[in-house]
């Protein structure tokens, strides 16, 4: 009994030590001389700082199609295309006239949009007052109106009573509903949601702080923001001031004439997949955004590091895995090669992919694994000490992937993984700040890659003869080992912290 279980231990240390060599043999095919093969074609000037909907984003997703088609690795879609449209609108500030009785009322004097609506004309006289605009299980304004086809008009705020506690949060904290941006957002929405035709929110302080921002930006002629052209109705949403709200409250009719000026913008996410031998319906995404900030002044912005760094790691990984797989050890799930676009406008290809356009199912996708900004050391690290990188996120919603990244990097790579800026209240807020951050809030598990910024961060100065490449290839190789590791371990990563 004895020497049969000794016999057993040593076959499965045998079978151990095999599985921890065939991974050691495909993680040496990522090299530094190959990462900086490619990164010095990808952050070239050639491409122009890969703008989001521009040539040169354009050119970078036919470089990574070409790779991908090269290495015999397939398309995610199943139409077998490696691009996903994005659709986007660069947005601009439309040409709105509102007359309330006789009284005209001036765009950024009086009021600002804050929807994408369609270019029409609205005459009405049902407007609605809505209290707050609130609809929530502990406080709902909308439980006796119907306001389908109405205007509603909303105040500011949320109630609150003489102790300063709030109605909804039940504590001094205030909730969504009454939180800047986040106010004009969920009451606009819920508005929409009730089918209201145009929504006013009374906010006076608001609205100073956002007209007094576009009009600048507007009246220098600076640039227009992009956003996801996903707008699904043709509601009107405007922020009023104090002023026109109290208008607008004693109104019997309003007439709108709004004038979209909006252009739209097509960008595109790039995604290959190796299927899974045993698990092909579990997916790992690996993920790193392929766009940059362009050009400035005539310069090109190359982003090396931000996030050629990143994207070449992802290349590279691809080619270890297909060689595995090869060769008959290829990954028991799935593994997705995601490259998102917009990164840089505020996270618009991934958030389009979670949101509006998954290639595979979220319930499905066991983990990402997101690098942006991996090349590179930060000078407010000790002098000597480089051998580091950020983790973000790994132990947020699954204790367990944690512990596989921390012995995956102990058993191969040996990097100090230092969790500075894992503190959810650190004021960069870096967890909220790239691409993973749209998986996570779909409660599944990530781990953010990052070296921390420099003084070459989003400028003309991030080339790539500033990378370490040593420091890339080791960095490249413990996401491949952690990928490797949520691949072909038995079961999916669990989710012991799963967040609302
Ligand atoms: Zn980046």
């Amino acid at each position: 009994m004895k020497l049969k279980f000794t016999v057993a231990l040593l076959v499965i240390a045998n079978l151990c030590s095999g599985q921890a060599q065939l991974q050691e043999t495909y993680a040496s095919s990522i090299t530094a001389d190959e990462l900086k093969e490619k990164l010095y074609i990808y952050a070239s000037d050639e491409f122009e700082g890969r703008e989001t909907g521009e040539k040169g984003q354009k050119m970078a997703i036919t470089y990574l199609k070409n790779k991908y088609t090269a290495m015999e690795v397939s398309a995610a879609k199943d139409d077998g295309d490696y691009f996903q449209n994005v659709p986007l609108v660069i947005v601009k500030t439309p040409e709105v006239s509102i007359t309330i009785a006789d009284n005209q009322f001036e765009y950024y004097t009086d009021f600002i949009s804050i929807t994408d609506a369609a270019s029409n004309v609205l005459n009405a006289s049902e407007i609605v007052s809505v209290g707050y605009g609130i609809n929530d299980t502990r406080y709902n304004d909308y439980s006796d109106i119907d306001v389908r086809g109405k205007i509603v008009v909303a105040m500011a705020g949320e109630p609150k009573d003489s102790l300063g506690i709030y109605g909804i949060s039940g504590t001094k904290k205030y909730s969504k509903w009454s939180n800047g941006r986040q106010e004009i957002s969920s009451k606009r929405d819920a508005a929409k949601a009730q089918g209201a035709k145009a929504f006013f929110l009374i906010n006076e302080s608001l609205f100073q702080r956002y007209a007094s921002y576009y009009k600048r930006r507007d009246e220098s002629g600076g640039e227009s923001n992009l956003a996801l052209d996903v707008n699904d109705n043709t509601m009107f949403g405007f922020l009023v001031s104090e002023a026109m709200g109290t208008n607008l409250l004693n109104a019997s009719s309003i007439a709108i004439d709004f004038k979209q000026v909006s252009k739209p913008l097509i960008s595109e996410n790039v995604a290959a997949m190796i299927k899974g031998s045993e698990k092909p319906n579990e997916y790992i995404i690996l993920s790193a955004h392929l766009d940059h900030v362009g050009m400035h002044d005539g310069e090109v912005f190359n982003g090396a590091d931000d996030d050629g760094s990143g994207t070449v790691a992802i290349l590279e990984i691809a080619e270890a895995f297909k060689a595995a797989q090869d060769n008959g050890h290829g990954p028991k799930r799935s593994i997705i090669f995601l490259h998102v676009t917009g990164e840089e406008k505020g996270l618009l290809g991934s958030q389009y992919y979670t949101d509006y356009d998954p290639i595979v199912p979220l319930t499905q996708t066991v983990s990402n694994l997101n690098i942006d900004m991996i090349g590179r050391t930060d000078p407010k690290r000790l002098e000597g000490k480089r051998n580091y990188i950020y983790l973000i996120g790994s132990d947020k919603l699954s204790t367990e992937l944690h512990n596989i990244s921390e012995e995956m990097n102990s058993t191969y790579t040996n990097i100090e993984l230092d969790y500075t800026y894992n503190d959810e209240n650190d004021p960069n807020r870096f967890y909220y700040r790239s691409d993973h951050y749209n998986f996570a809030k779909n409660n599944i598990p990530i781990i953010f890659y990052f070296n921390g910024t420099h003084d070459d961060y989003h400028k003309a100065t991030d080339t790539p003869d500033k990378i370490e490449y040593d420091l890339l290839e080791n960095r490249t190789r413990l996401v491949f080992h952690t990928a490797w590791a949520l691949a072909n371990r038995a079961d999916a990563v669990q989710v012991d912290k799963a967040v609302e």
